[in-house]
């Protein structure tokens, strides 16, 4: 069994202590996926990695791989069971981004028609020559 890195403050590490209760779907060696308590669509289920990291940008490559690689077969699971036709994968990352819980988890949110949720998506023009300059920054910051 890995060792993972736990918050005993944190409210998932505390689900994934079993410390606090869910309605878990699966669990694994690194990650477990339970439903969402305050749901914004029927089957809306949190995919949470065992070891605490605050967000995605902090976590092992390996750990974030594991949470993904759940979501194909978790979501045919959750569209099956609830007739869902379309589904988000939502994560967000620190205050600004909406995130409440500073435990990474990935959101799977189906989808319905006039389902009534959709977010602001105003998008912009990429200018040709910021986005090189751009390009080069991510480059070297890699
Ligand atoms: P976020 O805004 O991305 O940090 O989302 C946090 C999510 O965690 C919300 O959708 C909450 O409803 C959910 N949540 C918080 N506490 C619990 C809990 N004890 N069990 C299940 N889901 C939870
Ligand atoms: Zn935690």
């Amino acid at each position: 069994m890995p060792q993972h890195p736990t918050d005993p403050a944190c409210i998932f590490c505390k689900i994934v202590a079993g410390t606090i209760p869910c309605l878990k779907v699966i669990e694994d060696d690194r990650l477990l996926a339970f439903l969402d308590i305050g749901p914004l669509s029927c089957g809306h289920t949190l995919i949470v990695p065992k070891g605490h990291y605050a967000t995605l940008d902090q976590m092992p490559d390996d750990l974030a791989g594991a949470c993904a690689a759940a979501a194909p077969r978790l979501s045919r699971a959750i569209k099956a069971a609830t007739g869902a036709s379309a589904w988000n994968l939502l994560q967000n990352n620190g205050r600004l981004s909406g995130q409440a819980v500073d435990h990474v988890h990935f959101h799977i949110i189906p989808r319905r028609e006039a389902d009534g949720l959709g977010y602001r998506w105003n998008p912009t023009k990429l200018d040709a020559e910021e986005g090189r300059t751009l390009l080069a920054a991510i480059q070297k910051a890699l």
